[in-house]
Parts: structure tokens; C-alpha cells; sequence
């Protein structure tokens, strides 16, 4: 995972103006109350998907999933049906989650930003993948996966590359405490777990423009994995497949983590 600063000024400053500017065109003086003031509404003018892509290089926040826009999703990270004030201040105290955020519950009464409604918060949102790996509407991790769950937004925390690593056999390390966050958000899922171990071995021997032929073509691919020594039989059958090989080079992130680490 990485570093997502929510206090970045340049996209915070951004974030911010969406935000507020959207607010505003929902006041209604007239009838003395907010009009369409919805999540949905807000997603639908794009922008946060923009600046939250642009600041996270279109990679999903959990994952690691490069997104594309039939698959990406703003994630909400204290969830978009809290309506407790206690759950939200759960999630500020652990100091990840940004003070100026509120649950907006009176559309009746005119306010200005910040704070900012969590439903539509920059602070609140980040790009997130649905969980649906393979495709078929079925979702394993991530946004669609995570529901209403509670975790901790580590991708908030300046040192989450020390909290979170990833071993050579894909699996996940990390401290106990982050056992319900990471079962929660699907990440040990087979698949992911299966990716990340095939880009370790592929890291171990294969420069980046061997890389990159082998994403450019699947036959060059094929090729590398039979000259690969000690490569595992059931990632070489399993990454054979064009699906699976399609799916690999979007986890393509963890070819260079890996590489950074050795
Ligand atoms: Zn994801």
C-alpha cells in the first residue's frame, strides 16, 4: 500500500473548492433548504474521480489495482451510511481521519465549508477498485467488498510501508492489530495473494523492458516464462492463461515494489 496525504495542499486546496462548489449550487434560498445534495450527484460530475486518480495514479488504494473507469469506485472511508456521530469520532480519533469532516443531518439550514459533509468529503473519498477481479459481478475485495465494515485507513498513515509489507509467497505481513482491516477489505484474497507471489518471481529475473515486451505481447510472456528458471509450474500454467496474464499487468505496482526490495 502507500501513502495517501489527505493534506497535500495542492489536491486538498482542490478537493476542498469541488466540494464547497457543489454545496453551494445545492442551496436552494428559496425553499430554504438543500436540493439533491447526494453522494450520487456529486460522483456524477467526475471531478473527485479525476483528482483523486490524478493523486493516486489511478491505483486502487487498497490493492494496488491500476482502475480503469468501468471498474473504479470512491471509496468512503468512514462509511457513506453513518449517521452516529460517535462512529465518526471513532474514526477521528485515530487521528488518520480529518477533523472537518460532519454528518450532515439538517438540509434545512444553510452552512459553509469547511467542515465538510462526509458523504461527498475530499478528505473522505479515495479511488478505490470494486472488488470485482475477475469481472463476472462477483466481488472478493476492496470497496464493494468492505461494505460498512469498519478498518483502519492506513493508506492515511505517512509510515504504512512499514506497517504493511508483502512477503515473497504474496501473502500479507503485518501487526495483529491490522488482522480485522485486512480481512475486512478482502486483500488475502487467493487471486491477489497469486498475482503478488508471480511478481516477485518475475522481479527476480526480469529487467523492466523485458517486462514491458512481455506486457505488450502475451506470446513474448509465454516465452519468458520457459526459459524462467524455478518457475512454479501453477503460476506458469496459471499465468499462461490470457485473462490471468491481462490481470497480472494491472497489479503491475507490485513489480516494482518487489524490485525496490530486493
Ligand atoms: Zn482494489
Amino acid at each position: 500500500m502507500f501513502f495517501i496525504d489527505k493534506n497535500d495542499p495542492i489536491y486538498s486546496a482542490l478537493g476542498n473548492r469541488l466540494v464547497s462548489r457543489f454545496v453551494e449550487s445545492c442551496w436552494q434560498p428559496y425553499a430554504g433548504s438543500y436540493i439533491n445534495l447526494y453522494f450520487d450527484d456529486f460522483r456524477r460530475g467526475g471531478g473527485m474521480f479525476k483528482l483523486t486518480g490524478c493523486q493516486q495514479h489511478n491505483l486502487c488504494c487498497y490493492c494496488m489495482r491500476l482502475v480503469k473507469e468501468t471498474n473504479r469506485t470512491l471509496e468512503h472511508v468512514v462509511p457513506k451510511s453513518v449517521n452516529d456521530d460517535d462512529v465518526l469520532r471513532r474514526y477521528q480519533y485515530s487521528g488518520l481521519v480529518s477533523p472537518y469532516i460532519f454528518i450532515l443531518k439538517n438540509k434545512n439550514v444553510h452552512f459553509h465549508t469547511p467542515p465538510f459533509p462526509h458523504i461527498i468529503a475530499y478528505q473522505n473519498l479515495v479511488l478505490s477498485c470494486d472488488g470485482d477481479i475477475f469481472g463476472n459481478g462477483i466481488v472478493h475485495c476492496c470497496n464493494k467488498f468492505r461494505g460498512n465494515k469498519d478498518i483502519i485507513p492506513i493508506m492515511f498513515d505517512s509510515s504504512v510501508g512499514q506497517m504493511v509489507n508483502y512477503a515473497k509467497d504474496g501473502t500479507m505481513i503485518y501487526s495483529e492489530a491490522l488482522n480485522s482491516t485486512v480481512l475486512n477489505l478482502g486483500l488475502e484474497y487467493q487471486t491477489l495473494v497469486l498475482i503478488r507471489k508471480m511478481w516477485y518471481t518475475l522481479s527476480v529475473q526480469f529487467s523492466v523492458d523485458e517486462i514491458s515486451m512481455a506486457r505488450a505481447d502475451r506470446s513474448k510472456f509465454v516465452e519468458l516464462l520457459e526459459i524462467m528458471e524455478g518457475m512454479p509450474s501453477e503460476l506458469k500454467q496459471t499465468f499462461s492463461n490470457q485473462t490471468y496474464w491481462n490481470l497480472l499487468f494491472e497489479y503491475y505496482w507490485f513489480y516494482e515494489y518487489y524490485r525496490g526490495d530486493n
